[in-house]
């Protein structure tokens, strides 16, 4: 069966292919995350996922789409995960309908520190809309398989989710103990 997988990243694309693969799908893989920031991190990505492409011999859609514009202008108040696990979803069960997929998935599914509940229902939601099957899996049991697998193969490792609230998030703890106020 051909399954297109939605790739977030590198590390997160090690175990989810391990066990695709383990099961005979035929693996194409969709790397489209148009909010990531700033740019160069976005570059980053795409490039380590695509090395661990090469290294599964796994062909790939690289959507080099940015457009953390669009993204901060049509954010919700609230719950911007829902929102964006909706942009990636939507296109990736479009791609595979129109490209003749028999099923999609997210690599996703792997990070412990997503929502998996609402990631395994936007999925549905857009299977159902584009008649396109869902294949789901808990790829999180993995975890500590597929980080060593990143760092055996010297894939980048990101610190953050992605977006530019999650990159503040990541760092603003460390700075908000030093930083009160500063005249410089
Ligand atoms: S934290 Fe991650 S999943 Fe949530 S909006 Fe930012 S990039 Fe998307």
């Amino acid at each position: 069966m051909r399954i297109l997988v939605h790739q977030c990243c590198g590390p997160c694309s090690f175990f989810t292919f391990e066990i695709l693969l383990k099961s005979q799908f035929e693996i194409t893989a969709f790397f489209y995350n148009p909010n990531i920031h700033p740019y160069t991190e976005f570059l980053k990505r795409l490039e380590n996922a695509k090395i661990v492409n090469k290294l599964f011999n796994i062909k790939g859609y690289f959507y080099r789409f940015y457009n953390i514009i669009s993204f901060l202008k049509n954010l919700p108040t609230s719950n911007r995960c829902f929102y964006c696990y909706n942009i990636r979803l939507k296109l990736t069960a479009a791609y595979a309908k129109k490209n003749h997929f028999d099923l999609f998935t997210t690599t996703l599914l792997y990070s412990k520190y997503q929502q998996h509940d609402v990631i395994k229902q936007i999925a549905q939601k857009y299977s159902h809309m584009y008649n396109i099957g869902f294949h789901y899996y808990d790829f999180r049991e993995g975890w500590e398989k597929g980080i060593e697998r990143a760092r055996n193969n010297n894939i980048y490792m990101q610190k953050y989710c992605g977006c530019i609230f999650s990159e503040q998030e990541r760092y603003i703890k460390k700075i908000k103990k030093n930083i009160k106020l500063e005249y410089v």
